[in-house]
């Protein structure tokens, strides 16, 4: 049995057999083919050996254009080699039953071991040559293990070194009982979309995929970040038992679906509920949210390259508004770029810092087609319903008015064609950058409400990237520098007469829920399935008693014994949530 603590992101305790994806980039995951299905894994090395061809060409072009035709023609060579080898590779398939990615690894070792073995520096080189070949080929062999999700017949737990957004957005809960990756942090999106898929998951666990094989009985605690590969007798009873408990606990809640938000000493709070796809808005109606508070919608990227039309925004948004009648659906522009999917096609032509990069706002400025293409189907919607929308990571006043500008422009359009839409939808702001915070009474005169991305905004704050493991402490919602942030803005909010909400991860999080009323909000939005114990949270105390925990989190220097004192705080009043 072995223990791994990683980053619960989403709840629910699955056991089952474990399915390992891979490990590492060039780690091998299986090493023979069924017999008989060599011509499939023979297209697969092709396809991969097509790529990889492609790849080392438009290399040798940028590089002879950048540095000279001597330094482009090394990737000309490896151009050649590629084509060169392809054969011999095929041969090993077809003889030794070997997957691609293994008799790529066979031939590319033995002939740079050959190199070698000759004990000539030059030959040296080349051999290291082929090493890179090596990697780069199962590179391309393992991007397309998306194949091998979509064959999957029985329930596994998915085990994965990584897993991207939208590999993640495509797994499929009839097979996928949980899954847990040794990278990752608590708000990338691949937790994200794990939270709204309700597939328990773990990520940021560290290295363990090395001591597990396919098949091998493993748990995965959603609620508590636990990974437990070969559980003994007494571990797995314990953990069926926890299953069972956690199911009840949930059952618990569901009688709570129609009860308001409101505090023992009666004041009203508004739940809202978070979604990535059109069928979530059901999630939002079954766990009693009061409307859709962030509806991301980047996910009509999944698996395209080319834009979505204004029809299938528009289609995607009608389902949405029509299901949720008259309540308040707030749907966010495009967000896309830096860890969500993209639309740059060109991969040599990668930022090298996406966070901070031409992302969301900033590439919908700049893409004016695509922005008004949402923009329309947006507008559009709001004749159906009670539409706001809302644009993300704005960072300067300036990009606000900007973006106000195109929808007037957009506006004056469907006024022209006699499109009907709303003419006071209102316009709200993400604040999600440091700078938005800072200036949140400027963007007060200019936005209809707010909306607090804690997400970005903790990791902006703290320049500690959301998706990476490594600096998950300090990545933190309790951090003082972040709730004095929030602080401003609903200080700003509160004396612009401007509604906020907050609508990051951080607002699902029980151990929040106190400090957040206490600081004044009034509207959270989270993942649906954490609506219910937030509300349960919200009835169970008294809005004084929320304020005393806000002044007293707030005099406090880190986050480490805010969090505690959060923890501790929570517990008395409700220590299922914990
Ligand atoms: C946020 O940043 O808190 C947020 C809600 O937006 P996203 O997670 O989609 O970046
Ligand atoms: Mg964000």
């Amino acid at each position: 049995m072995e223990i791994k603590r990683g980053i619960p992101v989403s709840p629910g305790v699955a056991i089952g057999p474990a399915f390992v994806l891979d490990t590492e980039s060039v780690r091998i995951p299986q090493r023979f083919i069924e017999p008989g299905t060599y011509p499939d894994e023979i297209e697969r090395l092709r396809i991969a050996l097509r790529e990889a061809v492609d790849e080392a060409r438009h290399n040798q072009h940028v590089v002879a254009e950048r540095l000279g035709e001597q330094y482009g023609a090394i990737f000309a060579a490896h151009a050649m080699m590629l084509e060169e080898l392809g054969p011999e590779i095929e041969a090993l398939i077809r003889s030794h039953g070997f997957t691609a990615e293994l008799a790529v690894s066979h031939v590319m070792r033995d002939r740079a071991k050959a190199l070698l073995g000759l004990n000539q520096p030059y030959l040296a080189a080349r051999s290291a040559d082929l090493y890179d070949l090596e990697r780069r080929l199962l590179r391309h062999l393992l991007g397309h293990r998306q194949e091998r999700l979509s064959a999957l017949r029985e329930k596994v737990v998915l085990l994965a070194h990584d897993l991207t957004p939208s590999e993640t957005a495509q797994l499929d809960r009839e097979h996928i009982l949980a899954f847990a990756t040794e990278i990752g942090g608590k708000t990338s999106h691949t937790a994200i979309m794990a939270g709204a898929l309700e597939i328990p998951a773990v990520v940021g666990t560290g290295k363990f995929l090395a001591d597990v094989s396919g098949g091998d009985q493993v748990i995965v605690d959603g609620n508590k970040g636990v990974v437990i590969l070969s559980p003994d007798a007494e571990t797995l009873a314990h953990y069926e038992e926890a299953q069972r408990t956690f199911v009840s606990f949930e059952q618990s809640l569901a009688k709570l679906r129609d009860q308001p938000a409101v505090t023992k000493d009666d004041v009203r709070v508004q739940l809202f509920g978070n979604i990535e796809f059109p069928t979530e808005a059901d999630h939002c109606i079954e766990r009693g949210a009061e409307g859709v508070g962030l509806y991301r919608t980047e996910f009509l990227y999944l698996g395209r390259k080319e834009d979505p039309s204004e029809e299938e925004h528009f289609e995607a948004y009608r389902q949405v508004v029509e299901k949720m009648g008259d309540k308040p659906v707030v749907i966010r522009t495009l967000d896309l770029g830096a860890d969500k999917f993209s639309i740059v096609t060109d991969p040599y032509n990668e930022e090298r810092n996406p966070f901070l990069g031409v992302r969301s706002v900033r590439l919908c400025l700049r893409n004016l087609d695509l922005f008004k293409t949402q923009l329309r189907a947006i507008l559009r919607a709001s004749a159906l319903g009670n539409v706001r929308i809302m644009f993300p990571m704005i960072s300067t006043l300036h990009e606000l008015l900007q973006c106000k500008m195109i929808l007037r422009d957009v506006m004056e359009d469907l006024d022209d064609q006699g499109i009907p839409f709303n003419h006071d939808m209102p316009v709200g702001t993400m604040i999600e950058v440091p700078s938005a915070a800072i200036t949140a009474d400027q963007l007060a005169l200019e936005a209809d409400f707010f909306s607090i991305g804690t997400n970005d905004l903790i990791q902006y704050t703290l320049a500690a990237d959301r998706t990476n493991e490594n600096v998950a402490s300090l990545y933190n919602a309790a951090d003082p520098a972040v709730l004095r942030l929030i602080e401003r803005v609903v200080q700003a909010a509160a004396k612009a007469n401007v509604e906020v909400n907050v609508c990051g991860e951080m607002s699902g999080e029980p151990i929040y829920t106190m400090l957040l009323i206490g600081m004044g909000l009034r509207q959270l939005s989270a993942a649906p399935h954490n609506i219910p114990e937030i509300k349960k949270l919200i009835r169970s105390i008294t809005v004084k008693e929320a304020e005393q925990i806000a002044r007293h989190v707030m005099r406090m220097d880190s986050a480490r014994n805010i969090t505690n004192y959060l923890r501790e705080q929570t517990r008395c009043v409700l220590p299922e949530v914990l």
